[in-house]
């Protein structure tokens, strides 16, 4: 069934990942009119498959991406005030070592051959300190503490390293829930008036004088949608959606850069992150992970094949083993891994010679021959605020009545207390609920932030709360991920909104999704 055109909205964003959801927010937040088409489910690429760090990036500046790092740690601070549910400062620990080598072609090491060949590709301790003083001291740092020195032979993060570690530095980033990150700033974007479609592709586009004509398919049929402007945050698939869904010619595109992770039981009993430097210039974060895990990743190899295929390769597996085996003294192996998954970064193509080398930075390239068409080219999680920010300013000129910038520090959908005050929120919930165990409350606070009340409203006991699916999934939390959140699948629900897959029983899962069916086709 092929439902009418209504009437033009100002905005129409094909892509629910980060960048789309991101510009979303701030266009309707302005008082365009906006409409967002997701494929599948939002953040199901590359906005959930990544290291889930707000960072400024400390390798970039070893290819002087100065902008890019200095916007980056600029926004961390920004970013977690406005969401200390899902986002919270870390300490990330990096050993150091004669034999770290660095990667050959970054414009650091090549001057370093020009003027101390001597070094043979070493990365000396200096560089190591004068980057991380470079790191503390561009993002204008309040909340974060900075780098300081330590002895591992003294120091808990020394004790599950091999013993010829005996000294590191320990600096500042932050960690990110990414794809809750994306929901909620769907949620924020549909509060300030968007409409969020998901499981909706964006099949075709055509510009007709200063209008696009849209079509989407979805389970609901094909609709047909007019919009003043298009924006493609198709990520991986912008390319695709230049040359397949808008027959646009253009020489812009994204490389796809695989990057995998893997996730094992818990290495070690400390909170604190580790950055690796390996033998072949790259590094590995290894990141304590919902409690009772481990992340380890990432790598970076180039993608062929169509972006939804990313997957783990046993080579990638055996690739991060061997990389923290070198560090850790008890060696990992394929057997430790309980998860892994794997994205791929939608660079923009600048010809760069190879994957690590390719950009990090974002492009906005506007099309204004007809109605404006805005590609987006890559980014990060972490700037994917400034980024929305910075299409705004393209897209201004279409819109003279066009609100001012307004995100910054404004709490993300219930992040409305203060960054360091998940304890004292978790234990005001545990007093109200008392039948919550410590890691339940804290779960719902690091989810749900102040709405975690909302969640479980007016119930007394665990009871009250429904059906219990498992690792503390009941009805209610359901009921509110398939109302609020826009989630339709146990997918959605176990590997995005939440982790909770990592605790599930595949029988438990499959019990979800026959669950969830009955559900969907009970509101049809
Ligand atoms: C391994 C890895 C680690 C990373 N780590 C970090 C990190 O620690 N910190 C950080 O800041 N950044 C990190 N990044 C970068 C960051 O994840 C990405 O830059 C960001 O997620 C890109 O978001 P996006 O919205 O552009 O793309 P995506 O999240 O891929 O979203 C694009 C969406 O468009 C949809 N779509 C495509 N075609 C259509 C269509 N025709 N119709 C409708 N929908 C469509 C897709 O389904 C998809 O959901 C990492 C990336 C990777 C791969």
């Amino acid at each position: 069934m092929t439902q009418p055109c209504d009437s033009p909205v100002d905005l129409f964003i094909i892509g629910g990942g980060i960048n789309g959801c991101g510009i979303a927010r701030d266009a309707a937040g302005r008082g365009l009119s906006v409409r967002l088409a997701e494929m599948g489910d939002l953040a199901q690429a590359t906005s959930s498959a990544s290291t889930k760090l707000f960072h400024g990036g400390l390798r970039y500046l070893e290819y002087f991406e100065f902008r890019l790092v200095h916007e980056a740690l600029t926004e961390r601070e920004t970013l977690l005030v406005a969401m200390p549910h899902i986002s919270w400062p870390m300490r990330f620990v990096l050993p150091y070592h004669r034999d770290m080598r660095f990667e050959g072609d970054t414009p650091t090491s090549k001057l370093l051959r020009l003027f101390m060949p001597w070094l043979r590709g070493q990365r000396p301790a200096w560089l190591i300190r004068l980057g991380l003083f470079l790191y503390d001291n561009m993002g204008g740092r309040k909340i974060l503490p900075g780098t300081r020195t330590l002895d591992l032979t003294q120091d808990a993060a020394g004790k599950p390293l091999n013993p010829k570690f005996t000294h590191a530095y320990e600096y500042s980033d932050c960690w990110v829930e990414d794809s809750r990150l994306v929901v909620l700033n769907a949620r924020d974007a549909e509060a300030h008036g968007a409409e969020i479609l998901v499981r909706t592709k964006v099949v075709s586009a055509h510009r007709d004088g200063a209008l696009w004509h849209i079509t989407t398919e979805s389970p609901a049929g094909t609709r047909q949608h007019l919009a003043r402007t298009l924006v493609n945050a198709a990520g991986p698939w912008a390319e695709e959606v230049i040359r397949n869904r808008i027959h646009i010619k253009s020489t812009e595109g994204v490389r796809l850069v695989r990057g995998s992770h893997i996730v094992t039981r818990r290495l070690f009993d400390h909170d604190r992150c580790y950055f690796f430097q390996g033998h072949d210039g790259r590094i590995c974060f290894a990141i304590p992970y919902e409690q009772d895990f481990t992340l380890i990743g990432t790598t970076d190899q180039d993608h062929h094949g169509p972006p939804g295929d990313a997957r783990c390769t046993e080579a990638e597996q055996d690739y991060l083993c061997a990389f923290v085996s070198e560090y850790l003294t008890r060696p990992v192996t394929r057997d430790d891994i309980v998860w892994t998954y794997s994205g791929v970064r939608p660079l923009y193509n600048d010809g760069a010679t190879s994957a690590t080398a390719a950009t990090r930075d974002y492009v906005l390239s506007l099309d204004s021959d007809g109605a404006p068409l805005l590609n987006v080219f890559g980014g990060k999680i972490t700037t994917y605020r400034r980024l929305a920010e910075a299409a705004l300013v393209k897209l201004a000129p279409t819109f003279p009545a066009l609100g001012n910038k307004w995100t910054a520090r404004v709490p993300l959908p219930g992040g409305d207390f203060p960054y360091d005050g998940v304890a004292a929120l978790t234990a005001a919930l545990k007093a109200d609920y008392p039948f919550l165990t410590d890691y339940w409350a804290g779960r719902l606070i690091r989810a749900y932030g102040t709405e975690a009340r909302e969640v479980l409203g007016e119930a007394r006991t665990a009871a009250d709360l429904g059906r219990n699916f498992g690792a503390t999934l009941t009805q209610a939390e359901l009921r509110w991920l398939m109302t609020r959140e826009y989630a339709c699948t146990a997918e959605d629900v176990v590997w995005r909104r939440s982790k909770l897959g990592l605790r599930l029983s595949e029988d438990q899962i499959s019990a979800l999704a026959a669950f969830m069916a009955e559900e969907a086709s009970r509101g049809k």
